[in-house]
């Protein structure tokens, strides 16, 4: 008899396991991929948490080895509470639950100190969200905190800590059903290294991620052509944890049809590749444009921060004819590019005219191009100054598809064009919980014995997401839920 099992071994699994077993003695992680693909989506990441800060001092409290030459050259800025939550209300259109989303974001220091505690080292994501403005690095857009090694460091760091603790983790274990009664869970029927086994304890709590590696529930829930999406992280997350609760009477809650997902190398394998990890994504659009396969642009690039706005742009991608795009940029903002723009697995072309470039389009109606790019030329506002840590408000005028900022004529060799289709980092639909991370059952009550968090749970992101809420999502819960399974055990 175990007291906790916890199903799946990511980030929201491995801080659950962590904080149960501050009260608990025996906890039991089942994963159901092997060792070497273990981790889920939270592997895959780089690492980055958004997370509420009042200043230096508090990333001073975080990062173990800020010498004051660093502190001297970075201006941090703060990220509030109140910036927090004023992004999540934005971002969801004002659908996300406030009570989690209150919880997420005044839990998320204390959290990521929590983590600290238990061996997670820090830094400061300079190269992803900060830009050298007269001599110092300006970080912006609330994404400041990044895991040493990014998202394999995090998981290697968070497995090592359990194996520390005495937290038994069991890989090639695939979590089939609860064991569920009238008074609630008391286990798991878990298929390990092909053998199933019903497993008893006092508690579960489900952190085994989203459906968005189950293509038909793709289909079935987001909608047609889903199912062309490639997916960028795990293949393990096919909505387990999800059928495995609604089958014990749980409430399904949040955007069903929703999910996060972007631009993502147009070639790209169906799942995600552990030796590329993110570097599919290509996230640098708002310093260029996108022409779809008839030649035209179709989205604001520029709308916001690429945080803001890239997790609902692979949907608009995946609408487009073809179900891809080209994003086109010029010499001018090449030293922009981040740095998965420089990996050999792109689908690149690149030329010295525009002409050229754009004859090399394969797929695409390359004169509409051309001739949709020098449309777009003729609207920059020209006259305001371009500047990349600020919206600046350099836009396009008088054009249907506008771009609010950024804007650059594209007119500087080399031209250089990337393709991409849609690729879906995780599902947003899932399993009701409270603020106690206990499982909520269709006639509204909490389910004795059972918690979840991380991805599967809904309710919290609609539509969008702020960038590095995923991950603070599932520490924060993952925290909260192990804690609490740990003590009714
Ligand atoms: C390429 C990529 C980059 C990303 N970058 C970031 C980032 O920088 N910052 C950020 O905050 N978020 C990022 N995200 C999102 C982030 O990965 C997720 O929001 C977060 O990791 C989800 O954590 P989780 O623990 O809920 O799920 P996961 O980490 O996916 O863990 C789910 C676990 O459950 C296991 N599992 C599934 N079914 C079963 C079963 N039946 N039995 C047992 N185990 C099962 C899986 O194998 C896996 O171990 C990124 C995602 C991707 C794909």
């Amino acid at each position: 008899m175990y007291d906790v099992i916890i199903v799946g071994a990511g980030n929201a699994a491995l801080c659950a396991a962590l904080a149960a077993r501050e009260s608990a003695q025996k906890v039991l992680v089942l994963e159901r991929a092997p060792e070497d693909e273990s981790g889920g989506n939270s592997r895959y990441t780089a690492g980055l948490l958004r997370i509420v800060y009042n200043g230096a001092e508090d990333m001073q409290r975080l990062i173990a080895d800020l010498s004051p030459e660093i502190l001297a050259q970075t201006d941090f800025g703060t990220y509030t509470e109140a910036q927090f939550l004023d992004d999540m209300a934005r971002l969801t259109e004002y659908r996300c639950d406030p009570d989690l989303t209150e919880v997420l974001v005044k839990q998320s220091l204390p959290t990521a100190l929590w983590l600290r505690s238990k061996g997670i080292r820090f830094t400061a994501a300079w190269g992803r969200q900060a830009f050298k403005v007269e001599g110092r690095f300006k970080f912006w857009g609330g994404l400041t905190l990044e895991a040493v090694g990014g998202g394999p460091g995090l998981v290697e760091g968070l497995t090592q800590s359990a194996r520390k603790q005495g937290i038994e983790i069991w890989y090639q274990a695939r979590a089939l059903s609860l064991i569920a009664d009238d008074d609630g869970v008391h286990g798991v029927v878990v298929k390990h290294k092909g053998r199933t086994e019903r497993i008893a304890s006092k508690a579960v709590v489900l952190a085994a991620g989203g459906f968005q590696a189950n293509t038909e529930w793709r289909t079935r829930y987001l909608g047609p052509g889903w199912e062309l999406a490639k997916v960028r992280g795990t293949r393990f997350n096919t909505g387990d944890g999800i059928r495995m609760a609604l089958d014990a009477g749980a409430a399904a809650s949040g955007n069903w049809s929703g999910c996060h997902a972007v631009a993502w190398e147009r070639n790209a394998p169906e799942t995600g590749d552990l030796a590329v990890g993110d570097q599919f994504q290509k996230h640098s659009y708002p310093w260029g444009i996108y022409i779809n396969a008839q030649g035209k642009r179709f989205v604001d690039e520029g709308a916001d921060f690429r945080n803001y706005t890239y997790a609902k742009y692979g949907r608009v991608i995946l609408q487009q004819p073809g179900q891809f795009a080209w994003q086109i940029f010029d010499g001018k903002v090449a030293h922009l590019l981040r740095d998965e723009y420089k990996i050999r697995q792109v689908t690149k072309r690149k030329a010295n005219t525009l002409a050229e470039l754009c004859s090399q389009l394969e797929d695409t109606d390359g004169k509409a191009a051309l001739a949709e790019i020098e449309t777009y030329n003729r609207a920059v506002r020209t006259d305001v100054p371009f500047n990349p840590n600020v919206k600046d408000g350099r836009g396009t005028a008088g054009l249907a598809v506008p771009k609010s900022n950024w804007a650059n004529t594209i007119d500087t060799p080399p031209f250089e064009a990337y393709a991409v289709t849609c690729g879906i980092t995780f599902s947003f639909g899932g399993l009701k919980i409270n603020t106690d991370a206990q499982v909520i059952s269709s006639d509204g009550e909490p389910i004795r014995g059972l918690y979840a968090a991380g991805e599967l749970v809904g309710g919290i992101f609609w539509f969008n997401y702020p960038g590095g809420s995923g991950l603070t999502n599932g520490a924060v819960f993952g925290r909260i839920a192990g804690t609490n399974a740990g003590k009714s055990a």
